[in-house]
């Protein structure tokens, strides 16, 4: 048995990737007894009935390290999450939710500020501060520039990888970049959109040269962070947990308590202000709809 990564799935048929060549596979009926579909992402073994004609039957699924819903991709490892430096401006509520859920799916995560080429350096320089000193790897691109393209796809390697972001923001035009076959509609969201509807999209992953994976179509479409309970949010911002040891109590969250370790971070300066902010008004938003 030879093993692989599933890369598409249509119809009942599972197109497995072997060091680049694709085995059209199905799956033994015993998956579908167990009531397990393969998924994209998933590390499979198969064995090949037809050399030539590259056909297979997937026979094992590895255990999944993580398993993404809403697109449905197993073993994601890592994600890019995407904001235009302007146009349109950056939302710092939106980014750290995008952040949180992120954050809630265990993945490694990098912050990549887009369009550049339309502001000067100093005007983007702050909200680029606020999450390196939160502790994110942060990578400034445009589109127009293929050197910091190639910074980005660095960072794609050996990973699997999912993009995330407000619409507008250049995601589709940065996939297509970094991988030109692709072609991915860009530009206005209405001209998307009215196309996109009837449109079937199956997800796919895109392989980096070899040596990483991008899932093709963009992560959290649901942006709902209801299913998170308000004891576990602070725990999804990570630089307040160096500071939640020195709080007096230990279901504190960092609101009204005195003796607050957060809170005296964001005094001195340790914590932005602007984060902890996002955290209250999510924390509020998860509050208010736990009452219903
Ligand atoms: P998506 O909705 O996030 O997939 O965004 P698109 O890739 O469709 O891009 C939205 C618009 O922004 C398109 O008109 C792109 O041409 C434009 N755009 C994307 N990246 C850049 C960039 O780095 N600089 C500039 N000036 N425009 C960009
Ligand atoms: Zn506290």
């Amino acid at each position: 048995m030879l093993k692989g990564r599933l890369i598409k799935g249509i119809g009942g048929f599972y197109y497995v990737d072997i060091a680049g060549r694709i085995y059209e596979c199905k799956a033994r009926g015993i998956f579908r007894q167990m009531k397990i579909t393969p998924l994209v992402g998933d590390d499979v073994k198969i064995s090949i009935i037809d050399e030539t004609n590259k056909k297979g039957v997937i026979e094992e699924i590895l255990e999944r390290r993580t398993e993404l819903i809403r697109p449905t991709v197993a073993n994601v490892d890592q994600a890019i999450i995407v904001f235009a430096v302007t146009q349109p401006e950056p939302n710092l509520v939106l980014l750290d939710r995008f952040l949180v859920l992120a954050e809630n799916e265990e993945l490694d995560i990098v912050i990549c500020f887009n369009k550049i080429d339309l502001l000067q350096n100093n005007e983007y320089t702050s909200f680029v501060d606020i999450y390196t000193s939160a502790g994110y790897d942060v990578v400034l691109t445009t589109a127009k520039e293929e050197d910091s393209i190639k910074q980005l796809k660095e960072m794609l390697l050996d990973k699997i990888s999912v993009f995330a972001g407000p619409s507008g923001v250049g995601k589709s035009t940065l996939l297509n970049k970094i991988h030109p076959e692709l072609k991915l509609q860009t530009g206005e969201l209405s001209e998307k959109t009215s196309r996109g509807k009837h449109t079937t999209r199956h997800v796919e992953l895109i392989s980096i040269e070899n040596h990483g994976w991008v899932v093709d179509t963009p992560g959290f479409s649901s942006l709902n962070l209801d299913f998170i309970e308000e004891e576990d949010l602070q725990l999804l911002f990570p630089e307040f947990s160096a500071h939640i040891e020195e709080c007096r109590f230990t279901s504190c969250l960092h609101m009204d308590e005195p003796s607050c370790g957060v809170k005296k971070a964001i005094k001195s300066g340790i914590i932005n202000e602007k984060r902890y902010n996002s955290y209250l008004q999510l924390i509020e938003e998860i509050r208010n709809n736990r009452r219903y």
